[in-house]
């Protein structure tokens, strides 16, 4: 899609960004990345960033205390921006001004997006939304700090690199981003490795109740609400504990769960082959890509593991 940002933007007056529910590294990067690009680049716009709170880690990229998250009332704004987002249920608090928009965008990566927006900026091969943004800046006007956050949301969804979705392209876009000026170690031993004590506690305990099951091809763990207030754990301090569980040998897809405040349980798949875990997340309503997807799911976590990986079943065997 050969898109410019300044033909979208031309005309317009106001402009909201917004990013998916619990914002990960690339939702905060690519939010933060262009918010940082319009205000500096168009100043007479008047451009704001809609978030859930943010985890305090990623909050090292400037200008995320400027991030609202809470919508005004009878605010319509000339264009909604939504970033890293492939549904407009999961934009969360922020739905209804995408919806009283005079203008939609929408820039992703999820292979589960149906296009929903006015126009549509979707790339299911790519690495990442902040790989996306970067495309559509003009390289020359990219700040050292936009260049953090979009360096922040590239090495979150590929791994730091290590995905199969980190393609030439998107090592060409990391080279770019470094010639800012960038400690890209920095970013990622802050905002990817560095764990709190509470953190690697509830790994630990995740990792020690593991179980394996379909012929030791899936590894399933679960964290209830009771757990989480032993260790005084929030969803945020869940992250990385199911990339844990698929490195386990001989496993092809990992399974993890955890209940929410509001006695759901959410739950993230991760696939190493050739099972689509998208596919299993889209049948039960949620989405995301090949190989990292998820939904949530109301009953005991007995029946959840015993649906989902039914469905994994299914595609193991096929
Ligand atoms: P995670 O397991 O880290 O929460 O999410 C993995 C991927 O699946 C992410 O790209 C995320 O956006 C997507 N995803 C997770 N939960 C949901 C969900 O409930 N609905 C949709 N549409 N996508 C989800
Ligand atoms: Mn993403």
């Amino acid at each position: 899609m050969n898109l410019q940002l300044s033909e979208i933007l031309e005309g317009k007056q106001t402009v909201a960004l917004g990013g998916h529910i619990r914002p990960d590294g690339d939702c905060v990067g690519s939010c933060m990345g262009l918010y940082m690009y319009l205000k500096e680049q168009y100043p007479h716009l008047e451009t704001d960033v809609y978030l859930e709170e943010i985890p305090k880690a990623y909050q090292m990229i400037e200008r995320t205390e400027e991030v609202k998250s809470q919508i005004p009332a009878d605010k319509q704004y000339d264009l909604f921006i939504c970033l890293d987002c492939g549904d407009e249920r999961r934009l969360g608090f922020s739905a209804p001004l995408f919806r009283g928009a005079k203008q939609t965008f929408c820039i992703d990566h999820h292979v589960s997006n149906e296009a929903f927006a006015g126009i549509n900026n979707i790339v299911p091969d790519a690495s990442s939304t902040s790989e996306l943004v970067f495309l559509l800046l003009d390289k020359e006007k990219i700040s050292r700090p936009i260049a953090e956050a979009l360096y922040m949301g590239i090495a979150h969804d590929t791994g730091v690199f290590q995905y199969s979705c980190t393609s030439p392209e998107t090592m060409e876009a990391a080279a770019e981003l470094m010639r800012k000026g960038i400690d890209g170690n920095d970013i990622i031993d802050r905002t990817y490795y560095e764990k709190t004590y509470v953190q690697n506690q509830i790994l630990g305990r995740a990792l020690l109740e593991s179980i394996l099951v379909l012929d030791k091809k899936c590894i399933v763990s679960v964290v209830d609400q009771k757990e989480m207030e032993f260790y005084g754990a929030g969803p945020s301090d869940l992250e990385g504990i199911v990339s844990q569980l698929r490195q386990t040998k001989g496993v092809e897809v990992a399974m993890f769960l955890y209940e929410t405040e509001t006695r759901q349980f959410k739950v993230s798949l991760r696939s190493k082959g050739k099972v689509d875990v998208s596919a299993i997340a889209k049948y039960f309503g949620g989405g995301g890509h090949v190989r990292a997807a998820g939904f949530s799911m109301t009953g005991s976590s007995h029946d959840v593991i015993n649906n989902v990986t039914e469905q994994i079943a299914l595609q193991l065997e096929a």
